[in-house]
Formats: C-alpha cells, structure tokens, sequence
C-alpha cells in the first residue's frame, strides 16, 4: 500500500489522516504529546495574580504546557496548542462555515460541510441557560441593529457544565475537538508517531521521498510517497521554507481586543465561552471572558465574577511573515482602525447595560487564527494542489486560506483538509 505522511493533528490533520488511512498506509507526525485540560481553579489563579508574580504570557506554558504562546515585535500574544488535537482542544467550541472568500475563487465546498455536519454535532441551543448578563448584552446588541446571533457550538449540551473554561481544555467531553477523527483514523490502522518534530520534506528530482523529523538532538527519517503537511498556520510555513518551498508574507492572524468592566456579580467567567456573535463589516462582536488579559493585563483589576467583556475579532491585512526565526506581524493602519470602530461598538454596548465609559478597561491584543502564507488562488481551485509544490506534496491547513476571516476557522479547515484528502485519494496512481 502507499505511504502518507500527515504531519499535524489539528483541524485540518486529523482530518486528512481518517480520510486518507485505508487507501494509504497513513503515518502521523505530531511534534506534542497526548494534551491534558488545565485544571487549576480560577480562584486559585486569581490568588496567584495577587502576588504579583504573573508578569508575562510566556509562563503560560509553564503552568499549562499544551498552550504554547509567542509575543510580537508589537507585543500582540499569539496562541496557539500543541499536542493531539492541536489548537481544536483549547477551541472555545464555535462552529461557524466561513468559506465566502473561497466560493469566491471557485472552491465549492458544500458537499464536504454536509459530510462535516453529519458527523460533528454542532448545535446553537444554548441561549435558553445563559446568564443574565449575556441575555442583557444580547439586547443591547438587538437595539443596537448588530444582528446578534447565538453562537453555532460543536458542544453537547446535556454534557456542557457551562464552566466557561473551554479554553482550558474540556473536561466533561462536552466540546468537539480533533482527536476524535485521529482516533478513528487510529482505529483504521494510521500509526502515530508522537514527540517528533517534522523539519523538512525531503526531495529527490522534484519529488518527495519522506520527511526528516528531530526529537531533541535525535534525527528520523520517515518515508513516503505522499505528504500532507497541517502542522497550522505558524507551522506549516516553516516546514515549507526549510524544504526548499518559499512562502508568502502575507500571514493574517484574526487580532482580538477586548474591552472590559467591573459589573459585580456578572458571572461571566462561568459562561459558555461566545454565546452569540454579531458579525460586523471587518470584525465580530462576541461577549468574552479574556483569561490572557485577566490573569496578565494590570488594569484588568477587577475579581474574576465581577468582570463583563466585550470581544473584538477582527478580519486583518495579509502583511504577516513567519519563519524559523520567529513572526513578524505588524498591524496596519485600516487593522488599528478597524478595532478601533469594534472598541467604540464595545464601547457603546457596555453603557447600554449601564457601565460608565471611565470604568471600561482595554485588555492585550492577541490571536490564535493563523494562516494564509502559501493562499489558493482561482487557477488551484479544481486541485487544491499549490504550483510551488512538488507534486506529491499538500497542504491541508488554515495555509491555504486566501484571506483573514477574521471568524472561528476550524469547520472550513475541516472541509478543506476533506477535499485535499479526496483529491489525494482520487490521484493515488500519480504517487
Ligand atoms: C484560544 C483559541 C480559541 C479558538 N477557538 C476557536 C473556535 O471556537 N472555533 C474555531 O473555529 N476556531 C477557533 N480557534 C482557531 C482554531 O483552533 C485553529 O485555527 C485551528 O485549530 C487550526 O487548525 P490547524 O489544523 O491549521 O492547526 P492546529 O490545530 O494548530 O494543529 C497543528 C498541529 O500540528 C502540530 N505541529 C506543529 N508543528 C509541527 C511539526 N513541525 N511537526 C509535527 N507536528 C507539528 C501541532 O502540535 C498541532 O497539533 C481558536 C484558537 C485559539 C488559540
Ligand atoms: S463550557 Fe462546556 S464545553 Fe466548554 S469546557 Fe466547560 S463543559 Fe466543556
């Protein structure tokens, strides 16, 4: 049988690896470990907060090793996970089909969200156990003409304990995330090869042969006769780059910033995470419990039950570049613009519940929705195959994506990651 080699086992590996076992002997690479929910109490956080010693983002891998976080030139934080399942498990579960700027370029993918929602439950029957503070924003919202919406979920909710910590990790099962696809392909027969790094894709006349992983200072090669490289959108490009295939500087991330208050007794730490979104020219408004700002932003001074916020998420340029020395991602003007208008919206709901303007806080840029640095163009949409590639070479990750949907992501890698996996199944003889 021939050989794959899926690296990743995020979104968009976990995919590829249960579409392509069976008709490829599936090999995956995943550079982390089994991932384990962070279950330290907020209220023990918060004491720990108290002392002062929380003084930067980067001890979050410290405390809570699957989370791994990286800091700009500007100091945006950029997040993301590491381990099975990669970012899907610290997901706040919102399950939206975002692929407008792909249909745009040709790629229809309607066939492959059937297939998606047939086999991912997603539901959005939640609104009826929101807190009251979320039904009050929700209002406000609606008076407002922001078309809120309650937030499609690829949570169970007869299992969902509304903890408000889906970014922690889900400790009750309730939220999708993708180790379930790796362990169906696991079921298939794939065979996972864990704690090991893909560094490069190795090539000979043109065409891969394998790919050489390191575990520390320990080197392995794994052979194979097709690739698919979903190691995400920080990832994959180095990958790529280190393999001889260069890529573009046109990274986006989704920035958010979230605008707070204190609002005693709101509970909005123990909320599902975006109960509703209202979806805005640039950017989307979502109630948020911002845990990066709470735990390291110091004018977020306020008790955790106390605290309101109001999530931007904005829709940003494609200026970014990633290399192995690091990410260089700049905001532009129209992206400082754009949060601004999404602030002044924040702004706005929050004097609607009655939060006076002076009290209203900012918290820390940050983003955890990369991608967008090897984009598709009309010309690859029939084959989703980039014209740099070797041949028998495919990306199935949030890489590809031609734009910033400034929009959870993770269904429409899903569907991409279906398609290159049908392609690749289709094409087998070719490899
Ligand atoms: C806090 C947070 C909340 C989010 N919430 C949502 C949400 O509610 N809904 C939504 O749609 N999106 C959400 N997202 C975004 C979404 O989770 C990611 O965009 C998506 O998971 C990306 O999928 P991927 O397959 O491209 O990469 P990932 O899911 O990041 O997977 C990449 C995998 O590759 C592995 N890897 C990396 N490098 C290597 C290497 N060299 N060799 C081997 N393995 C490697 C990683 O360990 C990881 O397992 C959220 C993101 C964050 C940060
Ligand atoms: S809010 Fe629900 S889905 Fe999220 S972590 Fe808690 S139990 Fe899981």
């Amino acid at each position: 049988m021939k050989r794959a080699v899926v690296v990743g086992t995020g979104a968009g590996g976990a995919t590829a690896a249960k579409e392509l076992q069976g008709n490829y002997d599936v090999t995956v690479l995943e550079a982390g470990r089994a991932f384990a929910p962070f279950t330290t109490d907020t209220a023990r956080l918060e004491t720990l907060k108290k002392t002062g010693l929380l003084l930067s983002e980067k001890l979050v891998p410290l405390l809570f090793p699957a989370m791994k976080i990286l800091k700009t030139e500007e100091s945006m934080v950029l997040v993301r996970a590491a381990g099975y399942g990669g970012t899907t498990t610290i997901s706040t579960g919102n399950a939206l089909r975002m692929d407008r700027h792909l249909r745009d370029i040709g790629i229809d993918l309607d066939e492959e969200f059937e297939e998606i929602y047939r086999e991912i439950p997603v539901s959005a029957d939640h609104q009826g156990k929101w807190h009251r503070i979320t039904r009050r924003l929700f209002e406000v919202c609606r008076g407002m003409n922001l078309d809120p919406r309650p937030t499609p979920k690829m949570v169970d909710f007869s299992k969902c304990t509304r903890c408000g910590r889906c970014i922690f990790g889900c400790r009750h099962d309730a939220r999708w995330d993708s180790r379930r696809f790796l362990k169906i392909a696991l079921e298939k027969g794939a065979r996972l090869v864990a704690g090991w790094k893909a560094q490069r894709v190795v090539m000979r006349n043109g065409r891969a042969i394998g790919v050489d992983t390191s575990a520390g200072l320990r080197r392995r090669y794994v052979p194979a006769d097709l690739v698919v490289l979903a190691a995400g959108g920080f990832s994959t490009p180095v990958i790529l780059q280190n393999s001889g295939v260069p890529c573009e500087p046109s990274l986006f991330v989704d920035p958010v910033l979230c605008v707070a208050a204190e609002v005693p007794g709101a509970g909005q730490d123990k909320e599902i995470q975006m109960p509703f979104v209202a979806q805005q020219d640039q950017f989307i408004l979502s109630p948020y419990f911002d845990f990066l700002s709470f735990f390291f932003n110091r004018k977020w001074a306020f008790p955790a039950r106390d605290t309101v916020s109001l999530m931007v998420k904005l829709a940003d340029s494609s200026t970014g570049s990633v290399s192995s020395r690091g990410v260089d991602k700049p905001l532009t003007d129209k992206d400082r613009a754009g949060l601004q208008r999404g602030v002044a919206l924040c702004r706005e709901i929050l004097k609607g519940i009655g939060v006076p303007e002076e009290k209203m806080v900012l918290g820390t840029i940050n983003a955890g929705h990369p991608g967008g640095t090897l984009p598709l163009t009309r010309d690859e949409s029939t084959h989703l195959h980039h014209k740099r590639l070797p041949e028998n070479v495919y990306v199935a990750d949030s890489t590809l994506l031609p734009y910033s949907l400034g929009n959870p992501v993770i269904l429409t890698i899903i569907a991409l990651a279906k398609r290159v996996s049908k392609i690749c199944n289709r094409n087998i003889s070719d490899f």
